[in-house]
């Protein structure tokens, strides 16, 4: 083993540290006989001599040997092998001693733990949830501490505690034999044991307080859980794969399947903010402490609904102590309910919402830092209300200026060649202009679809004369596409589409009907998807035709849409359609529509900066209201829930970015998007209940009701939110998706 502890060590270097832990633990600390030595003094300890032989104590000492991603990695195999060694305390204690030259005790026990002779546990007071109260005693240069700290792990091997009194800035080094020093089991949920103690009049070594210790604790219970989860979840998995009832794996059950797919997005998503808390602590980040919390109010309640739900997949099989199962369930909630767990995030997160200004930025380039800067400045200047529903035509002056801001600045075609006059700008800048012009409510209706939709299908797929043609015009906003694919009979199934297209001399004549065609009555031409070979089943004999919307035998029926604007009834009778309006190739047409939903469906997660608009209106109505004689952003349900969402919205946003990442790689990510779309489109739906349950009906009126919260926006984003959830193919689609292409259950 072998790093360096600043800089980010190479991902080969981690997986084999990873292979090799996982090899060790397999060996030394088998998963039938986890739970019983966890509560076996002489196997904990012979676990311990092992790991301080392949150098784990001296992470934090000993800088070749790796720093805070070694250390993250291996307390995240010590929570998979469900083996409760006090890793991130030994850590701690060499990070103290390394700034503290001149304290011998400390740098005996420092020295002592490298060779596996000493261990540390770490008692916190901290009045958040811990059941905490010391006194310290200092004359003549000695001090001693009386009183109790409860709730305190790995006392079966310690040699010495690290006391840490949050509350008071203080800690001290005591010896496990000290004086006065007494402890007694607290039997429950967690296993090992927890334990009580006393304090009487105990002799302690002061050591300087250090507020990472905090950090690291919290950081480490995190990062075991977070083994424990993903590997209960494992073993769900497979288990759904080959546990067969009824004549097939129980994996193909869309109850399973869907359990396991929320399963898969909560565990994914809590790794992401994990990860970039674990990133924050490594560079001394001024707001690790709000990262951490973020993680702990996301991934707390995340990964006990993993744990749970693997259960569920397990059923009978699980309930049994002899099964993984029970020791992962506990460990979660164990370690996510401690020192101060969910309630102590959600008020810190609480208060950098509220007191400290709102939810940071997410940096994804220098490049993209700078293009956010530029489109900012100009969103602002437009002065949109997204409650007035402009995209949809109802503010034609509005829709005017931004499009005509977009044609002078060449902020169309963002990501397209510059030989087809786009910009060749990355994904990252292609999704920071999006997340901004969600941010500010700026919505063209099709022609931002016709931009991000169909601009990049015609690229790929179109003949160079519909590029020719096309591209131009879609730069300056002089044409604009309708999607023609849900029928009245195919909505889900997109792949039973009946509308025929039939050849006819050199073109073809179509025959059906389309169903919720977004805005058809305001655009130039249809984006026609037609089955054009009835003998191929499903998606083999589709295909795709640019259809004037003017051409004759369409007509058109608009239907309001809850959001304010509108989809279409649209009927097909005898159009005639030439044979240059065909896209692709001849019955290629499932590629073309598949692309094109992949593509959106990345750029639907910038929509979650739309959640963080109303996030930060709700701050604003907070701020300004007073429920039962006090402030409203001193009450502590009212913390509660906006720590919550706070948490919730990064997780979302983390999940949009790692698709932007994926695709800067090369990659195409499928279930990946699909997670993104659900949690973005169902925090929507979340967070305008939010401003419904703390409002009331002030939050249901509309824009210009008198006494309305937020001026209607709470009121028009709960409309718009089910169009999230719904469109893009619907969130139960996606849900499929992520249980078959990305878990690889059975179809
Ligand atoms: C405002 C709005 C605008 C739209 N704009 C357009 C547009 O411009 N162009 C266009 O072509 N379409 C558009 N649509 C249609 C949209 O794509 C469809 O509504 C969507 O694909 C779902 O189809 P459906 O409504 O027929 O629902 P159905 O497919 O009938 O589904 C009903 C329910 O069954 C569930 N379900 C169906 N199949 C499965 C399955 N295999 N597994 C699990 N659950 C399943 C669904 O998730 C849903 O909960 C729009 C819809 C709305 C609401």
């Amino acid at each position: 083993m072998s790093a360096s502890p600043n800089s980010t060590p190479c991902q080969e270097h981690l997986d084999a540290l990873r292979d090799a832990a996982r090899r060790l633990l397999t060996q030394e600390w088998p998963p039938e006989q986890a739970v019983a030595w966890a509560q076996t003094d002489s196997k904990l300890g012979s676990a311990w001599q092992q790991v301080a032989r392949q150098g784990w104590l001296a992470i934090g000492d000993d800088a070749e040997l790796g720093g805070l991603d070694e250390l993250m990695l291996l307390i995240e195999e010590l929570g998979r092998a469900a083996c409760p060694l006090p890793l991130v305390e030994s850590y701690t204690l060499h990070k103290i001693a390394k700034k503290q030259h001149d304290c011998t005790e400390l740098h005996r026990v420092a020295s002592a733990l490298t060779t596996g002779q000493a261990a540390v546990a770490v008692a916190i007071a901290t009045s958040d949830g811990q059941n905490a109260a010391l006194t310290w005693q200092t004359e003549l240069g000695k001090t001693h501490l009386s009183g109790q700290i409860d709730f305190v792990e790995g006392i079966q091997l310690a040699t010495d505690f690290l006391v840490i009194d949050e509350d008071a800035a203080r800690a001290a080094l005591v010896s496990a034999t000290a004086a006065g020093l007494t402890h007694v089991a607290t039997p429950g949920y967690a296993v090992p044991v927890l334990h009580r103690l006393h304090f009487e009049s105990v002799p302690a070594t002061v050591v300087p307080y250090d507020s990472s210790v905090g950090l690291l604790m919290r950081l480490g219970l995190l990062m075991r859980a977070l083994g424990a989860a993903r590997r209960t979840f494992e073993l769900a998995v497979e288990w759904a794969k080959t546990r067969v009832q009824f004549g097939q794996p129980i994996g193909r059950f869309q109850a399973i399947q869907h359990k396991l797919a929320d399963a898969a997005t909560l565990l994914d998503a809590s790794t992401l903010l994990i990860e970039r808390a674990v990133a924050a602590v490594k560079r001394g980040d001024m707001d690790a402490e709000i990262q951490i919390a973020c993680a702990q109010a996301y991934a707390g309640p995340a990964m006990r609904r993993v744990t749970l739900e693997a259960h569920h997949v397990f059923a009978g099989v699980g309930y049994f102590e002899e099964h993984e199962a029970p020791r992962h369930l506990r460990r979660v909630h164990a370690d996510m309910v401690a020192l101060g767990g969910l309630d102590r995030a959600c008020n810190l997160l609480a208060e950098a919402a509220l007191e400290r200004g709102g939810l940071p930025d997410i940096h994804l380039s220098p490049e993209a830092d700078t293009f956010r800067a530029e489109v900012r400045a100009w969103a602002r200047t437009l002065n949109i209300q997204p409650q007035l529903n402009h995209g949809s035509g109802a503010d034609q002056l509005a829709t005017q200026a931004i499009s005509k801001g977009l044609i002078e600045r060449g902020w169309i075609g963002l990501g397209w060649p510059k030989t087809s006059g786009g910009q060749e700008r990355s994904v990252a800048e292609q999704f920071v202009f999006a997340e901004e012009i969600a941010y500010h409510g700026i919505s063209l209706g099709l022609l931002r679809a016709t931009e991000t939709i169909i601009g990049p299908a015609l690229l790929k797929f179109g003949t160079p004369a519909q590029v020719q043609h096309f591209i131009p015009r879609i730069l300056k906003h002089e044409v604009s596409f309708c999607l023609g694919y849900s029928e009245p009979e195919s909505g889900s199934d997109l792949a039973s589409l009946r509308t025929r297209a039939i050849p006819e001399g050199d073109g073809w004549i179509i025959n059906g009907s389309k169903l919720f065609t977004t805005m058809a009555e305001d655009a130039s031409h249809i984006w026609l998807a037609v089955r054009t070979d009835p003998e191929q089943p499903g998606h083999r004999g589709i295909s795709v035709f640019i259809v004037p919307k003017d051409s004759p035998g369409i007509s058109v029926r608009p239907m309001r849409a809850m959001h304010g604007g509108t989809a279409c009834a649209v009927f097909y009778d005898d159009v005639h359609v030439d044979a240059d309006a065909l896209v692709g190739k001849l019955h290629g047409g499932w590629q073309i529509i598949t692309a094109a939903l992949a593509h959106e469906r990345i750029l639907m997660g910038a929509a979650v900066a739309s959640v963080q608009a109303q996030f930060d209106q709700l701050l604003v109505a907070i701020k300004a209201r007073q429920r039962r004689g006090q402030p409203m952003a001193e009450d502590s349900l009212v913390r509660h829930r906006i720590g919550s969402l706070a948490a919730q919205i990064e997780a979302a946003r983390m999940l949009a970015v790692r698709n932007v990442q994926l695709v800067s790689l090369g990659k195409v990510p499928i279930a990946e998007a699909s997670m993104s779309k659900c949690v973005t489109g169902e925090l929507m739906e979340r967070i305008a209940e939010c401003a419904m349950d703390l409002f009331g009906t002030g939050a249901l009126l509309s824009h210009g009701s008198p006494g309305s919260i937020g001026d209607g926006l709470f009121e028009r984003a709960l409309r718009l939110a089910i169009m999230y959830v719904v469109g893009g193919g619907t969130n139960e689609i996606q849900r499929n998706i992520i249980a078959t292409v990305g878990l690889g259950l059975p179809r």
